[in-house]
């Protein structure tokens, strides 16, 4: 088989993987155009868009090694009762493809995932060899990101770490019952053991570095003699250790609440120090397996849980807080607002909040006020009062705020807190329910940058 209809099948393969953090861009098809002659479309040679842990947006060519796989994961297109084309990547052909897209400046990266052939330990020191070969016989720099395999060995996954920029490990569901229904052959418990052991390995790497750092700064000469002296492996090994790891959850596969996901998300932030959670809306595969729902989950589901993730790791907010805890929604996000704000109506009596007076806390659970302005508000009113015109200034979402906050020239009490009708001014206004095959509509801008910037 060509290498070209290889990366056809393999690069359409891995485009379900959301822990590559693909940016949210329309996608634009240039294979679609008349006679196939368009430009400016990379995602059908798997080039997806990422950020890197600086912030910068890099193009990585996402692909996997092989879409042959033993296991049979009833929510995967390339489970083994799969009725798709197959095809299998060398190692030399991935670190070629990698290489060549690179010195052409297609990509500045490569995220590499597999599905598992012969057994893990195989496939895992598969994926380890095109990095090892990239990193130290073409001394490539570029971003990789490795999906590991928690069924390998603890030393082959650790190993990922030393040549890769980030590594991740798909926890996939939510609860261990979902795993036995939906993935047979996987196990919760050994995936948290493997992250438990990268995060080690990241957390040594970093405390070294940081020793380092601190010898370098005291200037402590013999310290750092006897240190370069007696520790050349580590100094190697946390020069290049991974910087993080993230995960992915799918949504909407199996009947797990929003609460059991973000309980889920919250356990594994604490314990595994994980950068990211990602979540992937389940999106119906062809030839799917029949204990599987026929239709995908809304999209905004998918946009709900990640506005709840930025609120328990930068705002404070608990699990519990964020999904009511009675009524038909239990246990589920407001699919109409956005957390927050569903949040502050369900407890009207803690606003309005006096954004001259109030806590840093009390600031950030304002609806329409993110971290970064909250931090601003905080170092502004030194000097001053703030004033309605000082937060337009900020670009302070008003809409959403109005009614929650007091400024030097606004005290809500007439917009009616306690007004039955407050929902209603946010809440998208009801409709007639029909059949519709049209598409979602478009993504606002705000829709982006919330994503973006994690501002709630
Ligand atoms: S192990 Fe991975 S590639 Fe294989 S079926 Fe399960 S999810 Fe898919």
């Amino acid at each position: 088989m060509k290498v070209a209809r290889k990366l056809e099948i393999l690069a359409d393969a891995a485009k379900y993987d959301a822990s590559c953090a693909s940016s949210g861009a329309v996608k634009r098809d240039s294979s679609d155009s008349p006679g196939g002659r368009g430009i400016g479309s990379a995602g059908g040679a798997g080039i997806c868009h990422s950020y890197a842990p600086d912030g910068r947006c890099i193009s990585l060519l996402k692909v996997l090694l092989t879409n042959v796989c033993l296991y049979d994961c009833h929510y995967c297109i390339n489970r083994r009762s799969s009725d798709v084309a197959r095809a299998r990547f060398s190692v030399e052909e991935v670190v070629q493809l990698t290489l060549d897209f690179y010195k052409r400046n297609y990509i500045e990266g490569l995220f590499l995932s597999s599905g598992i052939v012969r057994d893990a330990d195989y496939t895992m020191e598969q994926v380890l060899r095109v990095a090892k070969t990239l990193r130290e016989e073409h001394h490539f720099r570029g971003y990789i990101h490795l999906k590991t395999i928690p069924e390998a060995s603890q030393e082959l996954i650790e190993e990922a770490g030393k040549y890769a920029d980030r590594i991740s490990i798909n926890i996939e569901l939510p609860s261990e019952e979902s795993v036995r229904e939906l993935a047979p052959e996987k196990n919760l418990r050994r995936t948290q053991e493997a992250m438990g052991g990268i995060r080690n390995r990241i957390e040594e790497a970093r405390a070294e570095q940081r020793d380092r750092q601190r010898v370098k700064e005291k200037g402590y000469r013999e310290k750092a003699d006897a240190f370069a002296a007696g520790a050349a492996f580590s100094r190697t090994r946390s020069k290049i250790y991974a910087n993080g790891q993230s995960t992915q959850m799918i949504v909407g596969a199996d009947d797990s609440t929003d609460a059991t996901i973000l309980e889920r998300s919250d356990h594994l932030y604490r314990s595994y120090r994980l950068n990211r959670v990602y979540y992937s809306a389940f999106s119906p595969i062809p030839s799917p397996s029949q204990i599987l729902p026929a239709v995908a989950p809304p999209l905004v589901r998918e946009h709900r849980l990640y506005q709840a993730d930025w609120l328990l790791r930068y705002y404070g907010f608990a699990v519990g807080e964020l999904t009511p805890q009675e009524g038909k929604n239990h246990g589920h996000l407001d699919l109409d607002l956005d957390p927050k704000l569903s949040w502050a109506l369900r407890h009207r009596d803690r606003f309005p909040v006096d954004v001259n007076r109030a806590s840093r806390e009390e600031l950030l659970r304002v609806p329409g006020l993110g971290v970064r302005n909250t931090d601003r508000i905080l170092k502004i009113r030194r000097w001053s009062r703030l004033r309605l015109d000082d937060l337009a200034k900020l670009r302070v979402d008003l809409k959403k705020g109005l009614p929650f906050l007091i400024t030097a020239d606004h005290n809500p009490a007439r917009l009616g807190l306690d007004s039955e009708r407050l929902r209603a001014r946010f809440a998208p206004p009801p409709e007639q329910l029909e059949f519709d095959f049209s598409p979602s509509p478009e993504p606002t801008r705000k829709t982006f940058e919330s994503a973006v910037t994690g501002e709630v």
